[in-house]
């Protein structure tokens, strides 16, 4: 779990700066709070003695000075730690996007929608394992350090009995709980998983009138799965509420130990009463910093589950890595002729007899029914599906003497349906180019048609989109989706059915931006949908196509 969580915290490097102030200023606020209660302890206790209002002068101002920084603190702290989360985020989900695009825009990954979805829900979940775990956390060990050194150099046996108390109370307890947390998730996820199934399959059942009887028997397996499930909660809330119970009775007792202990050396003439008291405080002081470890620690290993999933994405090796020539910046002209193109692993070509010639400014439909090897062609122009007959050239050469990489690198993609991150829509434009300044971005939404009601927003392009992006329209997700393929600046734009989501009128509207927008590159379309073929300069069919072929 931790390497886990560490190596998320590598790859979030830019925020780094921002993170150590974060931890540092929430070290500052917790340690404020317990330092608060002591002074103000060794002031209450100084001040019995009576002595000179002006030798308590620095004590008084000393908890002014904590009581106010305090919330100053806690304040700045979340403003810089929320900016480290956020810039993480963005670079966890760039990093994540350049190589979903590498392994396969319509390969395997993508076909699984839902699969994509839960990792951008895993991306997403990033902010918290910083601002829940790794500052809490962190900053918690470090105010408790400094207790504890404290409270050795007034009271060595002191310092000993807190220290032990916060390795029971902070340390040990929590991460039990995480561990039996960890193991009974999997159990939990299963039960639901089930249910959710069941669930289902009663439903679709209900409506054939053969499977009726099925209804109450399955029903029941419902309500045991509830039950299960239930039983499992409660489990995992005693084991949250026993650790809580834990953390308070180790410094409850610490504190007592303490005060026994302080009594001592206080008679024995070798501690200051005060300072008797201050060390009796402190354990009670360190509570609220205990007690906030174990939900860092149960943050920490759900970010974990989430990290493993990115990295099982961001470690997965583009399976097509070729070396070879980087493909010229003029890559005309892009020729596919009479090819066929096979998917790996099948037999058969999907599609033959493919003749595509790609130019600057062309633009190019390619229709056909379902399922007759539209999305393979752009396929094969990407390299995830192979050219198993005729030629595919670039600039005049066989793809095969240019790096695969570069060859995919001409080709920029906009998805049937555009896969849109929880964050701004201008954020969700910048992750096909991680560099581009607002100016690129305003420019690339302008192309897409998206000015006016960007201009309409309160917060403009800073407008978060929701989950999934919920919180647009259809047609203004496929917009955002056009926009981040024309910020990315390739020679070519590919687009698979980009209307297929769309109700006719906007969809109408859409694909004509997209002719305009496209400009001087090429322009590859595919569609099903034959009430556009005529805006464009080329038809391919494959209907016509594979009856000639076969
Ligand atoms: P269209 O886009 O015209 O509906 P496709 O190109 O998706 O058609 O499909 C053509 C054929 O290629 C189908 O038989 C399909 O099963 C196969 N195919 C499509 N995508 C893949 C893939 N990622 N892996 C293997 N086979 C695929
Ligand atoms: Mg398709």
């Amino acid at each position: 779990m931790i390497s886990d969580v560490a190596r998320l915290i590598r790859l979030a490097r830019p925020a780094r700066t921002r993170l150590i102030g974060a931890i540092l200023l929430a070290a500052g606020a917790t340690g404020a709070a317990v330092a608060l209660l002591a002074v103000s302890g060794w002031l209450i206790a100084r001040a019995s003695f009576e002595p000179p209002v002006l030798h308590l002068m620095v004590a008084v101002v000393a908890v002014r000075f904590f009581g106010i920084s305090r919330g100053v603190l806690r304040y700045a702290e979340r403003l810089v730690g929320h900016d480290a989360a956020f810039t993480a985020l963005a670079t966890v989900r760039q990093r994540l996007y350049a190589q979903l695009e590498r392994l396969a825009p319509i390969g395997r990954l993508w076909r699984r929608g839902d699969l994509l979805d839960r990792l951008v829900a895993d991306v997403d979940a990033v902010p918290n394992v910083l601002t829940r775990a790794v500052v809490p956390a962190v900053s918690g060990v470090l105010v408790m350090a400094a207790a504890v050194i404290a409270a050795t150099i007034i009271l060595p046996s002191a310092g000993a009995v807190l220290a032990t108390a916060l390795v029971i109370g902070a340390i040990l307890g929590p991460w039990t709980v995480a561990r039996a947390d960890q193991r009974e998730s999997a159990q939990l996820r299963d039960v639901q998983a089930r249910r959710a199934d069941l669930i289902a399959e009663t439903v679709l059942a209900a409506s054939d009138p053969g499977l009726a009887e099925i209804g109450p028997g399955r029903l029941a397996a419902v309500a045991d799965l509830d039950v299960a499930e239930a039983r499992l909660v409660r489990r995992a809330a005693r084991r949250a509420g026993v650790a809580n119970a834990a953390t308070m009775l180790s410094l409850t007792a610490a504190s007592a130990v303490i005060w026994w202990l302080g009594s001592g050396a206080t008679q024995a003439g070798t501690l200051a009463a005060e300072n008797a008291t201050l060390l009796v405080l402190l354990p009670l002081g360190l509570l609220e910093v205990s007690g906030a470890m174990q939900p860092a620690v149960a943050a920490a290993a759900q970010a974990a589950a989430s990290a493993r999933r990115i990295f099982g994405v961001l470690d997965t090796p583009a399976e097509r890595a070729r070396p070879g020539a980087e493909v010229p910046a003029e890559p005309w002209p892009i020729v596919l002729r009479d090819a066929a193109l096979t998917w790996p692993g099948a037999d058969e070509p999907s599609v033959r007899d493919v003749d595509l010639h790609l130019a600057p400014g062309r633009r190019i439909a390619i229709a056909g029914p379902s399922g007759s090897g539209k999305s393979t062609v752009l396929a094969g122009l990407m390299e995830y599906a192979d050219v198993t007959g005729g030629d595919y050239l670039v600039a005049g050469a066989p793809h095969a003497e240019y790096a695969a990489d570069t060859v995919r690198s001409i080709y920029a993609w906009c998805d049937q349906q555009a896969h849109l991150f929880d964050t701004t829509i201008a954020e969700n434009v910048r992750l096909s180019r991680p560099g581009a300044s607002d100016e690129q971005i305003a420019a690339a939404l302008d192309a897409a048609r998206l000015s006016d009601w960007i201009a309409s927003l309160p917060h403009g392009a800073e407008t978060m989109v929701g989950q999934f992006g919920v919180r647009v329209s259809g047609g203004q997700r496929q917009r955002i989706g056009l926009a981040r393929a024309l910020l990315a600046d390739r020679p070519v734009l590919l687009a698979d059915e980009p209307t297929a989501s769309l109700d006719r009128e906007t969809a109408d509207r859409l694909m004509r931006d997209l002719l305009a927008a496209s400009g001087d590159r090429a322009l590859v379309v595919v569609t099903h949908d034959r009430r556009y073929l005529g805006d464009f300069d080329v038809v391919l069919d494959l209907e016509a196509t594979q009856l000639l072929a076969r």
